[in-house]
Protein backbone atom coordinates (compact mmCIF):
# COMPACT_ATOMS: atom_id res chain seq x y z
CA UNK A 1 0.00 0.00 0.00
CA UNK A 2 2.76 2.28 0.66
CA UNK A 3 4.43 1.85 -2.84
CA UNK A 4 1.43 2.49 -4.43
CA UNK A 5 1.09 5.72 -2.60
CA UNK A 6 4.40 6.63 -3.30
CA UNK A 7 4.23 6.22 -6.76
CA UNK A 8 0.75 7.97 -6.51
CA UNK A 9 2.60 10.96 -5.48
CA UNK A 10 5.71 10.54 -7.75
CA UNK A 11 3.61 10.32 -10.60
CA UNK A 12 1.70 13.52 -9.73
CA UNK A 13 4.44 15.41 -8.95
CA UNK A 14 5.89 14.81 -12.19
CA UNK A 15 2.61 16.19 -13.63
CA UNK A 16 2.63 19.01 -11.35
CA UNK A 17 6.73 19.81 -12.32
CA UNK A 18 5.75 19.28 -15.85
CA UNK A 19 2.49 21.57 -15.22
CA UNK A 20 0.19 19.18 -16.81
CA UNK A 21 -3.16 19.35 -15.40
CA UNK A 22 -4.59 16.28 -13.13
CA UNK A 23 -7.82 14.31 -14.17
CA UNK A 24 -10.30 13.24 -12.04
CA UNK A 25 -8.52 9.84 -11.33
CA UNK A 26 -5.99 11.92 -9.72
CA UNK A 27 -7.94 14.24 -7.78
CA UNK A 28 -9.84 11.39 -6.12
CA UNK A 29 -6.98 9.19 -5.49
CA UNK A 30 -5.38 12.09 -3.34
CA UNK A 31 -8.94 12.96 -1.67
CA UNK A 32 -8.72 9.46 -0.65
CA UNK A 33 -4.93 9.21 0.65
CA UNK A 34 -4.60 9.82 4.25
CA UNK A 35 -1.22 11.00 3.70
CA UNK A 36 -2.65 14.94 3.85
CA UNK A 37 1.06 15.98 4.49
CA UNK A 38 2.14 14.83 1.20
CA UNK A 39 -1.08 16.62 -0.25
CA UNK A 40 0.03 19.66 1.20
CA UNK A 41 3.59 19.38 0.40
CA UNK A 42 2.20 18.92 -3.24
CA UNK A 43 -0.60 21.51 -3.28
CA UNK A 44 2.63 24.04 -2.47
CA UNK A 45 4.26 23.36 -4.85
CA UNK A 46 1.65 24.97 -7.18
CA UNK A 47 0.92 27.54 -4.78
CA UNK A 48 4.96 28.93 -3.79
CA UNK A 49 5.45 28.80 -7.75
CA UNK A 50 2.47 31.24 -7.98
CA UNK A 51 3.14 33.50 -4.92
CA UNK A 52 6.00 32.33 -2.93
CA UNK A 53 5.45 32.73 0.52
CA UNK A 54 3.39 36.11 0.13
CA UNK A 55 -0.64 35.73 1.79
CA UNK A 56 -3.03 38.13 0.75
CA UNK A 57 -5.60 39.75 3.28
CA UNK A 58 -7.86 42.90 2.04
CA UNK A 59 -9.97 45.15 4.48
CA UNK A 60 -13.82 44.75 3.20
CA UNK A 61 -17.25 44.62 4.35
CA UNK A 62 -19.85 42.64 3.60
CA UNK A 63 -23.13 43.86 3.42
CA UNK A 64 -25.98 41.19 2.94
CA UNK A 65 -29.17 43.87 1.04
CA UNK A 66 -32.48 41.50 2.26
CA UNK A 67 -32.96 37.50 3.05
CA UNK A 68 -35.86 37.75 1.56
CA UNK A 69 -35.69 35.18 -1.28
CA UNK A 70 -38.31 33.84 -4.02
CA UNK A 71 -36.17 29.93 -3.81
CA UNK A 72 -35.70 27.48 -0.60
CA UNK A 73 -32.31 25.83 -1.53
CA UNK A 74 -32.00 22.99 1.09
CA UNK A 75 -28.37 23.95 2.24
CA UNK A 76 -29.88 27.87 2.83
CA UNK A 77 -30.07 28.57 6.73
CA UNK A 78 -30.34 32.78 5.03
CA UNK A 79 -33.31 32.60 2.91
CA UNK A 80 -37.07 34.03 4.77
CA UNK A 81 -39.83 34.51 2.46
CA UNK A 82 -41.16 37.60 1.98
CA UNK A 83 -44.97 37.59 3.72
CA UNK A 84 -48.15 38.63 1.90
CA UNK A 85 -48.34 41.80 3.58
CA UNK A 86 -45.73 43.28 2.39
CA UNK A 87 -46.73 46.87 2.23
CA UNK A 88 -46.61 47.29 5.79
CA UNK A 89 -42.92 46.12 6.44
CA UNK A 90 -40.31 48.54 7.18
CA UNK A 91 -37.05 48.59 5.26
CA UNK A 92 -34.04 48.15 8.12
CA UNK A 93 -35.75 46.56 10.27
CA UNK A 94 -34.95 42.67 11.84
CA UNK A 95 -38.68 41.70 11.75
CA UNK A 96 -39.87 38.84 14.18
CA UNK A 97 -39.55 36.02 11.22
CA UNK A 98 -35.74 37.36 10.89
CA UNK A 99 -36.90 38.81 7.21
CA UNK A 100 -35.41 42.12 6.66
CA UNK A 101 -34.09 44.38 3.73
CA UNK A 102 -32.20 47.32 3.60
CA UNK A 103 -32.84 50.55 2.24
CA UNK A 104 -30.30 52.15 -0.13
CA UNK A 105 -29.72 54.87 2.43
CA UNK A 106 -28.43 51.94 5.19
CA UNK A 107 -26.49 50.14 2.29
CA UNK A 108 -25.14 53.57 0.98
CA UNK A 109 -23.91 54.21 4.87
CA UNK A 110 -22.64 50.84 5.53
CA UNK A 111 -20.24 51.36 2.33
CA UNK A 112 -18.97 54.95 3.02
CA UNK A 113 -18.83 54.02 7.03
CA UNK A 114 -16.35 51.16 5.58
CA UNK A 115 -14.66 53.53 3.06
CA UNK A 116 -13.97 55.88 6.00
CA UNK A 117 -11.93 52.96 8.08
CA UNK A 118 -10.14 52.46 5.17
CA UNK A 119 -11.82 49.44 3.97
CA UNK A 120 -11.08 48.81 -0.37
CA UNK A 121 -13.58 46.69 -1.29
CA UNK A 122 -17.45 46.09 -0.71
CA UNK A 123 -18.80 42.89 -1.41
CA UNK A 124 -22.83 42.47 -1.94
CA UNK A 125 -25.04 39.77 -2.03
CA UNK A 126 -28.69 39.18 -0.70
CA UNK A 127 -31.35 36.86 -1.76
CA UNK A 128 -33.50 36.95 -4.75
CA UNK A 129 -36.15 39.22 -3.64
CA UNK A 130 -39.55 39.09 -4.96
CA UNK A 131 -40.52 42.48 -5.26
CA UNK A 132 -37.16 44.95 -5.14
CA UNK A 133 -37.28 46.73 -9.39
CA UNK A 134 -33.59 46.40 -10.79
CA UNK A 135 -33.00 49.96 -10.38
CA UNK A 136 -32.51 49.03 -6.59
CA UNK A 137 -29.18 47.77 -7.59
CA UNK A 138 -28.44 49.94 -10.14
CA UNK A 139 -29.04 52.70 -8.24
CA UNK A 140 -27.18 50.66 -5.04
CA UNK A 141 -24.37 50.49 -7.51
CA UNK A 142 -24.03 54.49 -8.81
CA UNK A 143 -24.70 55.46 -5.09
CA UNK A 144 -22.00 53.94 -3.29
CA UNK A 145 -19.59 54.76 -6.45
CA UNK A 146 -20.75 58.41 -5.82
CA UNK A 147 -19.92 58.63 -1.81
CA UNK A 148 -17.26 56.20 -2.20
CA UNK A 149 -15.31 57.17 -5.50
CA UNK A 150 -12.41 54.16 -4.78
CA UNK A 151 -14.18 51.77 -3.16
CA UNK A 152 -14.44 48.28 -5.42
CA UNK A 153 -17.79 47.38 -5.91
CA UNK A 154 -17.85 43.49 -6.08
CA UNK A 155 -21.41 42.45 -5.92
CA UNK A 156 -24.26 39.77 -6.68
CA UNK A 157 -23.73 36.28 -7.80
CA UNK A 158 -24.52 34.51 -11.10
CA UNK A 159 -28.20 33.49 -9.30
CA UNK A 160 -28.93 37.07 -8.78
CA UNK A 161 -27.76 38.40 -12.00
CA UNK A 162 -29.91 36.00 -13.61
CA UNK A 163 -32.92 37.03 -11.07
CA UNK A 164 -32.64 40.63 -12.52
CA UNK A 165 -33.02 39.43 -15.96
CA UNK A 166 -35.91 38.39 -15.14
CA UNK A 167 -37.49 40.82 -13.17
CA UNK A 168 -36.34 43.85 -14.96
CA UNK A 169 -38.84 45.79 -17.37
CA UNK A 170 -38.74 44.64 -20.21
CA UNK A 171 -36.76 41.90 -19.29
CA UNK A 172 -32.92 42.13 -20.05
CA UNK A 173 -30.17 39.99 -21.55
CA UNK A 174 -27.53 38.74 -19.00
CA UNK A 175 -24.96 41.37 -21.10
CA UNK A 176 -27.52 43.88 -20.82
CA UNK A 177 -27.52 43.42 -16.64
CA UNK A 178 -23.95 43.48 -16.38
CA UNK A 179 -23.22 45.98 -18.75
CA UNK A 180 -26.21 48.32 -16.87
CA UNK A 181 -24.49 47.16 -13.32
CA UNK A 182 -20.72 47.70 -14.83
CA UNK A 183 -21.97 51.24 -15.58
CA UNK A 184 -23.05 52.16 -12.51
CA UNK A 185 -19.94 51.07 -10.33
CA UNK A 186 -19.96 47.39 -10.04
CA UNK A 187 -16.04 46.63 -10.03
CA UNK A 188 -16.33 42.57 -9.95
CA UNK A 189 -18.33 39.94 -9.18
CA UNK A 190 -18.23 37.23 -6.53
CA UNK A 191 -18.27 33.44 -7.14
CA UNK A 192 -21.35 32.02 -5.08
CA UNK A 193 -24.36 29.99 -6.19
CA UNK A 194 -22.15 27.43 -8.06
CA UNK A 195 -22.36 25.12 -5.00
CA UNK A 196 -21.66 21.26 -7.03
CA UNK A 197 -21.85 21.90 -10.59
CA UNK A 198 -23.68 18.16 -10.60
CA UNK A 199 -27.33 17.32 -11.44
CA UNK A 200 -27.53 14.95 -8.82
CA UNK A 201 -26.66 16.96 -6.12
CA UNK A 202 -28.50 20.01 -7.79
CA UNK A 203 -31.65 17.60 -8.19
CA UNK A 204 -31.82 17.22 -4.31
CA UNK A 205 -30.20 20.35 -2.92
CA UNK A 206 -31.35 23.18 -4.69
CA UNK A 207 -33.65 22.22 -7.61
CA UNK A 208 -34.82 25.48 -8.30
CA UNK A 209 -31.97 27.51 -8.34
CA UNK A 210 -30.11 28.23 -11.74
CA UNK A 211 -27.75 25.38 -12.49
CA UNK A 212 -24.20 24.95 -13.94
CA UNK A 213 -25.17 26.23 -17.55
CA UNK A 214 -26.63 29.89 -16.56
CA UNK A 215 -24.10 29.82 -14.01
CA UNK A 216 -21.14 29.29 -15.72
CA UNK A 217 -23.05 31.42 -19.18
CA UNK A 218 -23.23 34.42 -16.62
CA UNK A 219 -19.51 34.23 -15.60
CA UNK A 220 -18.50 33.25 -19.50
CA UNK A 221 -20.56 37.23 -20.48
CA UNK A 222 -18.63 38.77 -17.25
CA UNK A 223 -15.22 37.64 -18.49
CA UNK A 224 -16.19 38.90 -22.41
CA UNK A 225 -16.79 42.23 -20.90
CA UNK A 226 -14.07 42.58 -18.69
CA UNK A 227 -15.47 41.65 -15.90
CA UNK A 228 -13.52 40.15 -13.11
CA UNK A 229 -15.27 37.13 -11.29
CA UNK A 230 -14.43 34.59 -8.42
CA UNK A 231 -15.63 31.06 -8.54
CA UNK A 232 -17.06 29.09 -5.15
CA UNK A 233 -17.80 25.48 -4.08
CA UNK A 234 -19.89 24.86 -1.49
CA UNK A 235 -18.65 21.31 -0.51
CA UNK A 236 -19.57 18.88 2.50
CA UNK A 237 -23.14 17.95 1.94
CA UNK A 238 -24.29 15.55 -0.23
CA UNK A 239 -21.74 15.18 -2.76
CA UNK A 240 -19.33 12.58 -3.46
CA UNK A 241 -15.72 13.25 -3.63
CA UNK A 242 -15.30 12.72 -7.32
CA UNK A 243 -18.33 15.30 -7.95
CA UNK A 244 -16.02 17.33 -5.47
CA UNK A 245 -13.18 17.18 -8.19
CA UNK A 246 -15.36 17.11 -11.17
CA UNK A 247 -16.34 20.77 -9.93
CA UNK A 248 -13.04 22.09 -10.30
CA UNK A 249 -12.35 21.08 -13.39
CA UNK A 250 -14.75 22.14 -14.88
CA UNK A 251 -13.71 25.68 -13.19
CA UNK A 252 -10.36 24.86 -14.50
CA UNK A 253 -12.05 24.17 -17.96
CA UNK A 254 -13.68 27.17 -18.56
CA UNK A 255 -10.47 29.58 -17.42
CA UNK A 256 -8.58 27.56 -20.66
CA UNK A 257 -10.92 29.83 -22.88
CA UNK A 258 -11.63 32.82 -20.74
CA UNK A 259 -7.73 33.07 -20.86
CA UNK A 260 -7.19 32.37 -23.98
CA UNK A 261 -10.00 34.44 -25.87
CA UNK A 262 -11.86 36.90 -22.94
CA UNK A 263 -11.23 40.07 -21.46
CA UNK A 264 -11.74 38.83 -17.93
CA UNK A 265 -10.83 35.30 -15.84
CA UNK A 266 -11.82 34.23 -12.45
CA UNK A 267 -9.53 35.59 -9.91
CA UNK A 268 -10.23 33.16 -7.15
CA UNK A 269 -11.61 29.67 -5.93
CA UNK A 270 -12.97 30.00 -2.72
CA UNK A 271 -14.05 26.23 -1.38
CA UNK A 272 -17.22 27.25 1.21
CA UNK A 273 -17.14 24.50 4.21
CA UNK A 274 -20.85 23.73 4.51
CA UNK A 275 -21.92 24.84 7.84
CA UNK A 276 -25.86 22.82 8.54
CA UNK A 277 -26.84 24.47 11.16
CA UNK A 278 -30.78 26.64 10.14
CA UNK A 279 -31.50 24.51 6.76
CA UNK A 280 -33.22 21.81 5.51
CA UNK A 281 -30.02 19.67 5.85
CA UNK A 282 -28.96 20.24 9.53
CA UNK A 283 -29.16 16.71 10.30
CA UNK A 284 -25.86 16.41 8.03
CA UNK A 285 -22.64 16.87 10.00
CA UNK A 286 -20.69 19.25 7.94
CA UNK A 287 -17.05 19.02 6.82
CA UNK A 288 -14.79 18.26 9.50
CA UNK A 289 -11.06 19.94 9.69
CA UNK A 290 -8.99 17.60 7.95
CA UNK A 291 -12.21 17.56 5.20
CA UNK A 292 -11.52 21.12 4.63
CA UNK A 293 -7.91 20.64 4.56
CA UNK A 294 -7.95 18.27 1.93
CA UNK A 295 -10.57 20.19 -0.25
CA UNK A 296 -8.20 23.46 -0.05
CA UNK A 297 -5.08 21.51 -1.13
CA UNK A 298 -7.30 19.97 -4.15
CA UNK A 299 -8.87 22.75 -5.37
CA UNK A 300 -5.35 24.54 -5.90
CA UNK A 301 -3.78 21.45 -7.17
CA UNK A 302 -6.75 20.56 -9.74
CA UNK A 303 -7.03 24.29 -10.94
CA UNK A 304 -3.59 25.63 -11.29
CA UNK A 305 -4.65 28.01 -13.90
CA UNK A 306 -6.41 30.22 -11.33
CA UNK A 307 -4.41 31.96 -9.47
CA UNK A 308 -5.75 32.47 -6.13
CA UNK A 309 -7.10 30.01 -3.49
CA UNK A 310 -8.75 31.54 -0.82
CA UNK A 311 -9.83 29.98 2.68
CA UNK A 312 -12.62 32.24 3.62
CA UNK A 313 -12.26 31.91 7.47
CA UNK A 314 -16.09 32.43 8.43
CA UNK A 315 -16.28 29.39 7.44
CA UNK A 316 -13.02 27.06 7.62
CA UNK A 317 -12.29 29.20 11.32
CA UNK A 318 -9.18 31.43 11.42
CA UNK A 319 -7.34 28.38 12.95
CA UNK A 320 -7.47 25.99 10.13
CA UNK A 321 -7.09 29.35 7.40
CA UNK A 322 -3.78 29.75 8.89
CA UNK A 323 -3.34 26.36 9.18
CA UNK A 324 -3.95 26.13 5.11
CA UNK A 325 -1.51 28.90 3.91
CA UNK A 326 0.73 25.94 3.89
CA UNK A 327 -1.82 23.41 2.08
CA UNK A 328 -1.86 25.68 -0.77
CA UNK A 329 -4.12 28.39 0.12
CA UNK A 330 -2.30 32.23 -0.34
CA UNK A 331 -5.47 34.37 0.46
CA UNK A 332 -7.51 34.29 3.46
CA UNK A 333 -9.84 36.98 2.81
CA UNK A 334 -10.23 40.24 4.91
CA UNK A 335 -11.58 41.89 7.93
CA UNK A 336 -15.59 41.25 6.74
CA UNK A 337 -17.41 42.96 9.76
CA UNK A 338 -20.45 41.53 9.35
CA UNK A 339 -21.82 38.22 7.50
CA UNK A 340 -25.34 37.35 7.61
CA UNK A 341 -25.70 34.01 5.50
CA UNK A 342 -23.81 31.75 7.92
CA UNK A 343 -22.37 32.27 11.33
CA UNK A 344 -19.45 30.87 12.72
CA UNK A 345 -20.38 27.32 14.75
CA UNK A 346 -21.24 28.31 18.46
CA UNK A 347 -22.03 32.05 17.30
CA UNK A 348 -25.19 33.55 17.55
CA UNK A 349 -24.06 36.99 15.82
CA UNK A 350 -23.57 37.71 12.27
CA UNK A 351 -21.07 40.79 13.59
CA UNK A 352 -18.02 38.52 12.33
CA UNK A 353 -14.78 40.91 12.47
CA UNK A 354 -11.14 40.12 12.30
CA UNK A 355 -8.76 43.07 12.93
CA UNK A 356 -5.74 43.61 10.38
CA UNK A 357 -3.51 42.72 13.38
CA UNK A 358 -5.03 39.35 14.09
CA UNK A 359 -5.07 38.79 10.76
CA UNK A 360 -1.36 39.46 9.69
CA UNK A 361 -0.47 37.84 12.74
CA UNK A 362 -2.15 34.60 11.49
CA UNK A 363 -0.46 34.83 8.34
CA UNK A 364 3.04 35.45 10.01
CA UNK A 365 2.84 32.69 12.97
CA UNK A 366 2.38 30.30 9.44
CA UNK A 367 5.59 31.56 8.26
CA UNK A 368 4.53 33.51 5.13
CA UNK A 369 4.77 37.55 3.75
CA UNK A 370 1.38 39.31 4.96
CA UNK A 371 0.15 41.66 2.30
CA UNK A 372 -2.93 43.80 1.68
CA UNK A 373 -4.47 43.56 -1.69
CA UNK A 374 -7.34 45.08 -2.86
CA UNK A 375 -10.02 43.21 -4.88
CA UNK A 376 -7.89 42.00 -8.35
CA UNK A 377 -4.85 41.67 -6.31
CA UNK A 378 -2.92 44.77 -6.30
CA UNK A 379 -0.84 45.76 -3.73
CA UNK A 380 -2.07 48.26 -1.24
CA UNK A 381 0.07 51.06 0.35
CA UNK A 382 -1.02 52.94 3.52
CA UNK A 383 0.13 55.25 5.45
CA UNK A 384 -1.28 57.52 8.60
CA UNK A 385 -3.74 59.57 6.47
CA UNK A 386 -3.75 57.71 2.80
CA UNK A 387 -4.34 54.40 1.16
CA UNK A 388 -3.53 53.79 -2.51
CA UNK A 389 -2.87 51.17 -4.74
CA UNK A 390 0.70 50.87 -6.05
CA UNK A 391 1.10 52.06 -9.54
CA UNK A 392 -2.09 54.51 -9.43
CA UNK A 393 -1.92 58.31 -9.54
CA UNK A 394 -4.64 58.76 -6.79
CA UNK A 395 -4.85 58.20 -3.20
CA UNK A 396 -7.97 58.09 -0.74
CA UNK A 397 -7.77 60.29 2.39
CA UNK A 398 -9.29 59.18 5.26
CA UNK A 399 -10.01 62.06 6.51
CA UNK A 400 -12.48 62.84 3.14
CA UNK A 401 -14.26 59.75 3.56
CA UNK A 402 -14.55 60.51 7.61
CA UNK A 403 -15.99 64.25 6.25
CA UNK A 404 -18.86 62.18 3.83
CA UNK A 405 -20.24 60.51 6.64
CA UNK A 406 -19.79 63.25 9.10
CA UNK A 407 -22.54 64.72 6.48
CA UNK A 408 -24.14 61.49 6.14
CA UNK A 409 -25.19 60.38 10.00
CA UNK A 410 -23.64 57.43 11.26
CA UNK A 411 -24.46 53.80 10.69
CA UNK A 412 -27.47 52.86 12.68
CA UNK A 413 -28.28 49.29 13.79
CA UNK A 414 -31.35 47.37 12.57
CA UNK A 415 -33.92 47.90 14.16
CA UNK A 416 -35.70 44.97 16.04
CA UNK A 417 -39.69 44.68 15.04
CA UNK A 418 -42.42 42.97 17.04
CA UNK A 419 -44.89 43.18 14.07
CA UNK A 420 -46.91 40.07 15.72
S1 LIG B 1 -29.02 29.98 -1.35
FE1 LIG B 1 -29.53 32.00 -2.24
S2 LIG B 1 -31.08 31.52 -3.77
FE2 LIG B 1 -31.01 29.73 -2.41
S3 LIG B 1 -32.57 30.13 -0.81
FE3 LIG B 1 -30.61 30.92 -0.02
S4 LIG B 1 -30.62 33.08 -0.56
FE4 LIG B 1 -32.16 32.08 -1.87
Amino acid sequence: MIAQGNDMFSTIRAKLTAGEPLSLEDGVRLYESPDIHTLGELANIVRERLHGRTAYYNINRHINYSNYCVLRCKFCGFYRALPKETAARNADTIHDDGGYELSLAEVVRRATQAYAGGATEVHIVGGLHPKLPFSYYTDLCARIREACPHLHIKAFTAIEIIHFTRIAKPRLSIAEVLTQLRDAGLGSMPGGGAEIFDDRVHDEAFQNKVGEAEWFEVHRVAHELGIFTNATMLYGHIETPAERIQHLIKLRDHQVESLRSRKAHFNTVIPLSFIPDGSAMAALPGPGGLDDLKTLALSRLMCANIPHIKAFWIMQTPKLAQVSLNWGVDDIDGTVVYYDITKREGEGTTHQELSVDKLKRLIIEADCEPVERDTLYRKIIRDEKTWRIEGEPWSVSYDAAAAHIANNGPVVPLTVANDR
